[in-house]
């Protein structure tokens, strides 16, 4: 988004407001490098798209309920909320490409947990244990393995005391 004083590149969100509907958004924004604020206003496409839930049940989409469960993975986590729009970007090129007609709910938090994987790997777990059901620790200690070997993090051996 360019700023519209001085056309730099890089500007700031720092307040990001859906409407009543939730079908737009208005954001303020300063500018990085003139420090001028302004607002843009973004209309929500709509997706002609529809989730099966777990129980069967079939329901519109709604890219707020995904972003709402984001923003609490996200708590106290270094993320902009730049960035959640971003990765609620990239979910919804992914389920654009979906051909099914009803789309299964667990896939929808695979998009999530595929775009969030490389922001914030907390943000990821959170979201995971959230979304993924685990039925045991051990299931979800394998989760975070396969987190391990992609981003190679090293852990701590031992828990640390609290
Ligand atoms: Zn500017």
């Amino acid at each position: 988004m360019k700023c519209p004083y001085c056309e730099h590149d890089d500007t700031k969100v720092s307040d990001s407001r859906d409407s009543k509907d939730g079908t737009s958004i208005k954001r303020r924004r300063q500018c990085q490098n003139c420090e001028k604020r302004f607002s843009t206003y973004e209309k929500v496409l709509k997706l002609d798209l529809e989730v099966k839930k777990s129980n069967g049940k079939v329901e519109e989409f709604n890219i707020q309920k995904i972003k709402r469960s984001l923003l609490k993975s996200c708590e106290k986590r270094p993320i902009t909320l730049e960035q959640i729009e971003n990765v609620l970007d990239s979910v919804l090129i992914d389920l654009k490409k979906v051909k099914e007609e009803h789309i299964p709910t667990q896939a929808i938090g695979k998009f999530v947990l595929k775009n969030i994987k490389d922001l914030d790997e907390i943000a990821f777990l959170k979201y995971a244990i959230v979304h993924n059901n685990y039925a045991s620790m051990n299931e979800f200690m394998k989760e975070i393995d396969k987190i391990k070997d992609f981003k190679g993090i090293t852990y701590r051996n031992k828990p640390q005391k609290k």
